[in-house]
């Protein structure tokens, strides 16, 4: 009798502690597509907690040696990533591109309002402190090579990872979507779980009526290619995992 009620009791706090950690990735659509804040984000900076606290310790880690990391972009919401989408579709479209040629640019690089890892705020885009910092910080030579932030690259290569930072848009030539950005880190063991929920979601309807609703100008198709291409397949690993 004893040990049955011990047994019950075991299987109690094991399931209240499954449901504990499972909450603790627990975005809802609107919160995975940059619309409502997550309570699990820093009501300041918007950024996920557990994330931040990874990133500030490897930001003093780097420090010691010399590599000052700072963050240039991380959350986004909806409508800030509706801007950016709406100022590059105008600027296009004055150049002559039609719909699909604009709407292929547009995604080299920047995503479909509701689909931005920075929607998660596991998301950040980085360069080194330095004294005389080019005009265009986010391109890749900056990264490379002699380039004005290899050094911190090279530290992040090294590094980033002992603090579960990824580089998720790689240089590897079999992936898909957007090109390289060696800027861009995700905070793995908490995006890849907010990956898998927002797949499971079905969240692109939810994404397609806003898209509609902010007038967006979008193609049914294009979209769900690109989620394809882009979203879904980041990397193989975010998926099985
Ligand atoms: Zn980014």
């Amino acid at each position: 009798m004893k040990q049955s009620l011990l047994i019950t009791l075991f299987f109690l706090l094991l399931t209240i502690n499954n449901k504990s950690i499972a909450q603790e990735y627990n975005y809802s659509i609107a919160c995975l597509t940059g619309k409502e804040l997550s309570k699990f984000q820093n009501p300041t900076n918007r950024l996920h907690k557990e994330a931040y606290r990874s990133f500030l310790a490897m930001q003093k880690e780097a420090a010691k040696d010399n590599i000052q990391i700072q963050i240039v972009s991380g959350y986004r919401s909806f409508n800030r990533q509706l801007q950016i989408f709406n100022r590059k579709y105008t600027r296009y479209q004055k150049q002559g591109l039609s719909k699909i040629q604009i709407l292929n640019k547009i995604t080299e690089y920047s995503t479909i309002p509701g689909t931005s890892r920075h929607h998660w705020g596991t998301d950040i885009d980085i360069i080194q402190k330095i004294s005389n910092p080019p005009k265009n910080l986010l391109v890749a030579k900056n990264y490379e090579e002699a380039g004005v932030f290899c050094n911190m690259k090279e530290w992040m290569d090294k590094n980033a990872h002992k603090y579960g930072f990824d580089l998720v848009y790689t240089n590897d030539t079999n992936r898909t979507g957007f090109k390289y950005e060696p800027w861009h880190y995700s905070y793995a063991p908490i995006a890849k779980k907010l990956l898998t929920q927002f797949i499971q979601y079905e969240t692109h309807n939810a994404i397609y009526k806003d898209l509609k609703k902010s007038k967006i100008k979008m193609d049914s198709l294009f979209f769900k290619k690109y989620l394809k291409t882009h979203i879904y397949n980041t990397d193989n690993e975010y998926i099985n995992n």
